[in-house]
This record gives C-alpha cells, structure tokens and sequence, in this order.
C-alpha cells in the first residue's frame, strides 16, 4: 500500500527532546529472559546506570537508566502485549548526572569480539521488530560468513517518521554504526535500503558515505531505493526484492542470501555505544496519527506515554484512541500513565475511533490484492473459522506477516489481521527460534554479569584500553577510527 500517496498518511516532521519526570523500566523489552532488577527501593541510580542485570547463564539483555534519580517502586507491571514483567520506576530530580564512564573513546584497536560485546553489555536490542538482541544476530551474521550488511532505512508504516529523523539528525552516526557492525560480521558491501521518495534522508546517508569511506576501504557502500509503499523493510520482502528470492519459514536471509539486515536507529545505538560508552538508555518515538501533528520526540526508554502525549498538545483533539505501535498492528493503551516506551517502541499513534459497518464478506478481493505475501487472506480467514488449520497451513497462512494490509482496506470490517497472524505467530517463534538456535550463540548468554557499584563505571569500561586486543587471531581484529577530536 502506498500511504505517502494518502495525504493524512504524510505529516511535517517535528523533532522535540522530552525530560520525564519519572520513567518505568520493564525488566524484559527484548526477545529473550528478563533481566533482574539490581537496584532497590530508595537507591539513587545515575545517568547510564545498569538498574537491570542478565540472568547467569540465560540469552537476555541489560536495562539501564536514561534518567538520574530515586528508585521509588520494583513492582511487576503488565505491558499492552500482555507481558508481565518486573519493572524498576525511578524519579528524576532533573540533575541528569550521569556516570562517568560515559565519554567518547578514543585511540585505540577494538576487534570483532569486543564490538559484538560492547553492544552486547549496552544492551541493545533490534528497534524495528521483536527486540532481538544484536550482539546475537551480529555473531550469527559473522558465524555464517555474511557479504552484505543491509541497514533498513525503509519506515514504510503509516505515520512513523522517527527512523528517518534518526537518519536526519545523526546521519554520521548510523553510517559509523553500520560500517563498525559491517566489520565486526566481516561484511563487504554495506548497503543502505530507503524510499526512493526520502530525498533529504538519501543525501545525507550519501553525504556521511563521502565523508568516512577513506576510513573504511574495505568496504563497498551502496544505496538501494525501494518504492514508497508499505510493508517494506520485512526481511523476506527484502530477500524478494534484493535477491529475487523467495524465502520459506524457517530460511535466514544469512544462509540465503549471504546478507544480514538490522535496522538504522539500532546502528546509531551501536555506535553510541561504540563511541561514546552510551547503553541504550533512549530512543526517538514518532507521537502521531490521524488526530496529531508527526512529532517526534527523544526520550529515555521507560517515559510513560502520558508524558509524551501531555508535550503533543494536538494528539487529544479529536482523537479517542491511543495505540502503542502503529494504528494497522500496535495495540489499543489503557493506561497512558503506567505505560513506557520501551526499546522497541518506535509509535505512538493517536487515532480517531473509525466506525466501520460489519457485514459477511462481500469478496471484494481487495484483502488479496494488497497482501504483500500473495496470500488470500478472505479464504484463510474462512478455513481458520471452519477449524481447517492443516487447509489454511496448506494455502499459506503461516507466511503471514501480521502487517495489517488486509483488515485495513476490507470494507466488510473484517478482522483477518487478529486470526491470521495469532496462528502464523506459533510460525514467527519458529522464525526467531532459529535466528538463535544451533548458532554457537553459547557465549551470548551472561554467566556473571554485575551490575556497576554506585558511584562505580559501567560495564562497559572494561572495553576502555587495547589491553583485550593481545592474543586476539587477525581474523578478529578490526580497526575503527576513533581518532581524538575526530568528527563523526
Ligand atoms: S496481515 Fe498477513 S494476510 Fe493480511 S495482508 Fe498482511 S501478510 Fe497478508
Ligand atoms: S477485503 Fe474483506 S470483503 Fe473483500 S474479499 Fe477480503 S475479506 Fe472479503
């Protein structure tokens, strides 16, 4: 579906940085175990602080603090996806002291290992999809011998913008997040995949390429321009487009295709944490919709959704439906107030509750024709009704990639979306399941993971000195350009 050409669909971009005063911060936010609180009740936590620790010996991320304050409640917390997990809730006291290890780093090698770890220990997950920590989908890349590295720039939802601010903003950032992760999976060609509509977005990708490929000569760059239409950035449509293929459930665009792909705002997380000793403590979140402006705000992961909608003054007027996500796949918020952004959280849309008559299937056919895995999702929709699993198996159904496409355009107000996808979904664990199964992924699991002393440095420290570059194989060590004083 084209939305740019639906003119409510396309909205100014505007870009504010918001200061909470207080975030939640949901133990679990990726795919994998939940962290464990490492603060208590009454601790002051600053800036950059690790408040959540991996479970020994379990494939699980980091969380830490994008605020300095007082830990004033651990409790559990229920997310609109259902998923009850832990959560640490900190107040600021608007000081924003940070910790000291946060600072650029500068001078020194780092090889493959060490920049799959410092994003490993900065706990960083996909922000475009299911939260899958990147250290594991980089050390799988690099297990299987990758060509390309493909960083999609695509944002072909309706509405969301927040990636190509990433991009507008920080465009040095994703291109050195991109070029470093390349590197670290032994990548030759880094490949920039965005709208061929997203003018000002190309230029300043292309810009960024000029300005650092003297540094990375190893590598090829390239940028694709894909049409404007959505869904776009999904891998087996990437896989369709770039390589002609057609993958089946279960195939890897890695084994596939010799490619990897990974989002541009998870690259500028990778680099800030490379660069800068930053763990993913804030992302930028698109607040729009049909009843709003396109703003796009900076925050800490944890603000609560009240707080970025009381700064979007024109998301409440007219509009009676807050949806965490995008209006075609996210889900309906409760409670704004006790709801966080989370890693993953690219949306939050502000739409108007759309009364659409329910009638039997008039077989239109419209829900076939927008279906961008070839599905027909009416007679899907009927064999699940009827109980036919093995049929609808047989005819597809388990392609299904919950995009949205048919439910929004049916005119009957059929909801197809809500029952094809939940019975593809036992398809996409399979999906995830073997991004991570039988990968040597053994050592992206914690085995004893502490949580800095207060007052202490991060993690992350332990990567501050070349020391950990003696005896590494040549195969590992790469060489990025943290030069003092060096823009980027
Ligand atoms: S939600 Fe599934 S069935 Fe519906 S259009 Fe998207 S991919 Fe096709
Ligand atoms: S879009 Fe709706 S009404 Fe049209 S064929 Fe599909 S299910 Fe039937």
């Amino acid at each position: 579906m084209n939305f740019s050409k639906r003119s409510p669909f396309v909205k100014e971009i505007m870009f504010e940085r918001i200061y909470p005063s207080k975030i939640i911060l949901p133990m679990k936010m990726h795919y994998g175990v939940p962290a464990v609180p490492a603060v208590k009740t009454g601790d002051y936590v600053r800036i950059g602080q690790c408040v959540g620790v991996p479970q020994k010996g379990a494939f699980s991320v980091p969380v830490h603090s994008g605020i300095s304050g007082k830990v004033s409640d651990i409790s559990e917390i229920r997310l609109p996806n259902g998923i009850i997990t832990p959560a640490v809730t900190i107040v600021n006291d608007m000081k924003r002291t940070r910790l000291d290890s946060i600072k650029p780093r500068s001078g020194f090698k780092i090889s493959a290992t060490e920049t799959i770890n410092i994003i490993r220990d900065a706990g960083i997950c996909g922000m475009g999809g299911e939260g899958i920590p990147t250290a594991a989908k980089l050390k799988r890349a690099r297990n299987e011998i990758v060509k390309d590295f493909l960083v999609n720039c695509l944002q072909s939802e309706p509405y969301s913008t927040c990636d190509l601010v990433a991009i507008t903003e920080y465009p040095d950032y994703v291109v050195m997040g991109a070029c470093a992760c390349a590197r670290a999976v032994g990548a030759s060609r880094c490949v920039f995949l965005i709208s061929e509509n997203r003018k000002e977005q190309r230029k300043a990708l292309s810009n960024s390429i000029d300005k650092i490929k003297s540094d990375f000569k190893d590598l090829e760059f390239d940028i694709k321009l894909f049409r404007e239409r959505f869904p776009q950035g999904y891998y087996r449509l990437v896989a369709r487009a770039l390589y002609g293929k057609n993958l089946v459930l279960g195939e890897t665009l890695e084994k596939s295709c010799r490619a990897v792909l990974f989002n541009c705002s998870t690259m500028l997380a990778c680099w800030e944490a490379l660069s800068d000793n930053i763990p993913m403590m804030s992302r930028i979140v698109s607040v729009t919709g049909d009843a709003s402006g396109g703003h796009n705000m900076l925050v800490p992961i944890g603000t609560p959704v009240s707080e970025l909608l009381s700064n979007a003054q024109d998301v409440r007027n007219g509009s009676d439906r807050i949806i965490w996500g995008n209006c075609l796949t996210g889900i309906e918020i409760k409670d704004p107030e006790h709801t966080p952004v989370v890693k993953t959280t690219s949306v939050i849309s502000a739409v108007r509750r759309a009364e659409v008559p329910k009638t039997p299937c008039i077989h239109c056919g419209l829900c076939s024709e927008c279906c961008p895995m070839n599905l027909s999702p009416n007679t899907i929709y009927e064999m699940l009704n009827q109980g036919l699993r093995q049929k609808a198996s047989e005819e597809g159904a388990r392609d299904c990639i919950a995009c949205g496409s048919c439910s929004y355009v049916c005119p009957a107000g059929i909801n197809l979306t809500t029952a094809i996808a939940s019975f593809a979904g036992e398809g996409r664990i399979i999906e995830v399941n073997s991004l991570l199964d039988n990968s040597g992924l053994e050592d992206m699991t914690y085995d004893n993971y502490e949580a800095p002393a207060l007052g202490g440095t991060s993690l992350l420290e332990d990567y501050s000195d070349d020391d950990d570059n003696k005896n590494k194989k040549s195969s590992d060590t790469i060489t990025l350009p943290f030069e003092r004083d060096k823009e980027v």
